[in-house]
């Protein structure tokens, strides 16, 4: 029986299938604590008054957290309280706007990156708006509102982070003046829905669709949005040679497009464009014991045993006291330790597997016996590589008691006890509340799904048969750069592949690794979605110039406050000039004149201080893209500006300076 699955008293049964939430990009791991809390400055006491003092007689480049407490606070009065009504309001936008001047420069190709030291001196270089307001410890309640925006385009589309924050920025920079002057919220409001909703048919209404059908023309968009994704990144220099690497990734996947079965490995060394593509598998060796050398390292179809199994004599006098009188006892139970290894060795070397895979130590007696056998072994594989090993697939398999099948899942009770859980099995304990009675069931991760090279991680070997062996073409160990990899390659069911990249410092291939994470999510956007529309401030110019002459057509306050958000559109094209050096105001007026004349597609030209047809030059972005960022910019900036109270819990200021990354993401191992 595998672990017990197929045990008379379960039936197992694919329920439904639920998408697992994507789990955080991977990079995100290695963003451990805030920046600013390292920061040499004190961190201000009260919200108001010391952080401008400060500034006035340092003479020096305010921290981002004095800059938001003064600028909250400048707008108002001395002595007028800031934490109701207009003032609020105010306050909560021009800590908005300060937000946005962090990550102002990052935009576009010629955008500048960020360099973001932690408190425990890690240094992390990104040009993504997520990124850097992840690692900036914001702590205005309002301003906090933007980094939620840039996290959430991260998460949905990956790509446009910045452009997200700048947009609810200037939205609300826009409406400042008509909120001081006592302008309802409520009308900003419906204008912005107005607004924003006029601006999502128009994009719907002017993308252009490629046809899937055609797979060369597909193609061809897919690399140009990737292109146009990795422009604005550090390794623009190489865009072309990582989109192709991209998009061939992103087309070797099944249809559900599972980010995590794109496997980046980061090997220090050698040039950029000496990264590659792998399709297949490819982890770095583990550690590995004696008598390892001995084994072969290329094996041509063999079966893998995927493995979940500790392959060492276990010191059993670190867990348990054992009293014995004499030698021969002693032997006794020496003997039973080496009879329980040999035993489970000898049943994987029976079930013809050639590499044997464990997620547990594989210690120096098993090493040697597959050795002498020309069997090939790996201990403490990490558990995302030998899930994608066998291509963990995400969907959710409910195990229901007998009896019940059928019932709507909720009702698909009883506790099935752990032991009986079965191999390679993961499961997610949840609770229900069905009639008033909180209930658990037991929610299976299939990992026993169908894989990459077939088989499944197997917790125990008494059951190694066939059916449970994955299989591959190749498996080779080789070497990259300094490293040893494990590579399975001509997987028949591999819908998985790995991307191995080479590089220079540490820091630069983490960028890298971002950057090609924002590429990769583009290119499954525009595969699922694929409408595409031009970039560059193209598309932004043109809503902007649809924007305005609506509200030509319309009287009273929502004219002025559509013909606000449209002049906020601008923000893109016009940031996009600053950070390239050009002279805005002139490219804008160029551009302006252009659309009006029914160019839909100008946008900034970036080579020749210019403006030019993006959509011929192939400045691609999925409308997606944009589609997202105006509705969560537009969003936030009326969440930000239907608050007008701030109300805290009186302990909350006095522990003002909250502790040193908050515990966030500390002690986490990488
Ligand atoms: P985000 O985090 O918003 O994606 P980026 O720094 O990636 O920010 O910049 C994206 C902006 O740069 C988009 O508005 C995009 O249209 C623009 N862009 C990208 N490539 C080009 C290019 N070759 N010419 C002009 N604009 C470009
Ligand atoms: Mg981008």
């Amino acid at each position: 029986m595998v672990g017990g699955l197929a045990g008379d008293d379960l039936e197992l049964e694919f329920a439904f299938l639920l998408p697992v939430p994507s789990s955080e990009r991977s990079s995100s791991a290695q963003v451990v604590a805030a920046p600013l809390a390292s920061s040499p400055l004190p961190r201000p006491t009260s919200a108001c008054a010391a952080p401008m003092e400060a500034l006035r007689t340092r003479q020096m480049q305010p921290t981002l957290e004095e800059a938001l407490a003064a600028h909250t606070s400048y707008p108002v009065e001395r002595g007028t309280d800031s934490s109701q009504g207009i003032p609020q309001l105010v306050s909560n936008i021009s800590a908005c706007q300060v937000i946005a001047e962090a990550i102002r420069t990052t935009l576009g190709p010629r955008g500048m990156d960020k360099l973001l030291v932690d408190s425990r001196g890690k240094a992390t270089i990104s040009n993504d708006g997520a990124t850097i307001l992840k690692l900036l410890d914001v702590v205005h309640p309002a301003a906090k509102t933007l980094v939620d925006i840039a996290k959430s385009q991260d998460a949905e589309v990956g790509d446009g982070t910045t452009s997200v924050t700048l947009l609810a920025a200037e939205f609300l920079k826009q409406v400042k003046p008509y909120v001081e002057e006592g302008l309802h919220p409520q009308i900003i409001i419906r204008a912005f829905r107005t607004a924003t909703q006029l601006a999502v048919n128009k994009i719907k209404e002017i993308a252009v669709t490629v046809k899937k059908e055609d797979k060369v023309e597909q193609r061809k968009l897919l690399e140009k949005c990737a292109v146009t994704a990795l422009s604005s990144k550090l390794i623009s220099q190489q865009k072309a040679f990582f989109a192709k690497m991209v998009v061939d990734a992103v087309v070797m996947l099944d249809d559900m497009l599972q980010l995590k079965m794109i496997g980046i490995k980061k090997v220090q060394g050698g040039a950029l464009e000496e990264s590659q593509l792998v399709a297949g598998v490819a982890f770095k060796k583990t550690f590995s014991y004696a008598g390892f050398e001995m084994q072969p390292k290329k094996y041509h179809n063999p079966k893998i045993a995927l493995l979940n199994v500790e392959l060492e004599l276990k010191a059993e006098k670190d867990n348990a006291e054992v009293r014995v009188h004499t030698v021969k006892d002693y032997q006794a139970i020496v003997d039973a330790e080496w009879d329980i290894l040999y035993d489970k060795l000898e049943k994987i070397h029976h079930s013809g597997a050639k590499v044997v895979l464990s997620k547990l130590p594989i210690g120096d007696v098993a090493t040697q016996y597959f050795a002498d056998r020309d069997m090939f072994c790996a201990g403490r594989v990490p558990e995302e590589d030998l899930k994608r090993t066998m291509m963990f697939s995400e969907a959710v398999r409910v195990i229901k008691v007998k009896g019940e099948v059928g019932y709507p899942v909720q009702r698909a009770v009883g506790t099935v006890p752990e032991s009986s859980m079965g191999i390679g099995l993961e499961t997610r304990r949840q609770e229900v509340c069905w009639s008033g009675v909180s209930l658990h069931y037991w929610m299976i991760l299939p990992s026993c799904a169908p894989q990459a090279c077939g088989g499944s991680i197997q917790t125990s070997v008494n059951a190694l048969t066939p059916d449970v062996l994955g299989r591959c073409q190749v498996f080779e160990e080789t070497q990259i750069g300094g490293e040893r990899y494990n590579f399975f390659t001509g997987c028949p069911k591999a819908k998985t592949c790995t991307i191995i990249l080479r590089g220079g410092a540490e820091q630069f291939m983490e960028e890298t690794e971002r950057s090609l994470h924002d590429a990769i999510m583009i290119v499954r956007r525009a595969i699922k979605n694929d409408s595409v529309v031009a970039g560059g401030g193209a598309i932004e110019m043109e809503l902007s110039k649809y924007l305005r002459d609506y509200s030509r057509t319309i009287p009273g306050k929502q004219q002025l406050l559509i013909g606000a958000y449209a002049k906020a559109l601008e923000i893109i094209p016009r940031q996009l000039c600053d950070n390239a050096g050009f002279d805005a105001t002139n490219i804008l007026n160029k551009l302006r004149a252009r659309h009006a004349q029914g160019g839909v597609w100008y946008g900034v030209d970036i080579n020749n201080e210019d403006i030019a047809d993006n959509f011929e030059a192939f400045v691609w972005e999925p409308a997606m893209v944009r589609i997202n960022a105006l509705t969560a910019a537009s969003e936030a900036a009326c969440l930000i500006v239907s608050v007008d109270e701030t109300i805290k819990n009186p302990r909350s200021t006095v522990d003002a300076p909250p502790a040193v990354g908050r515990g966030r993401g500390r002690g986490r191992l990488h």
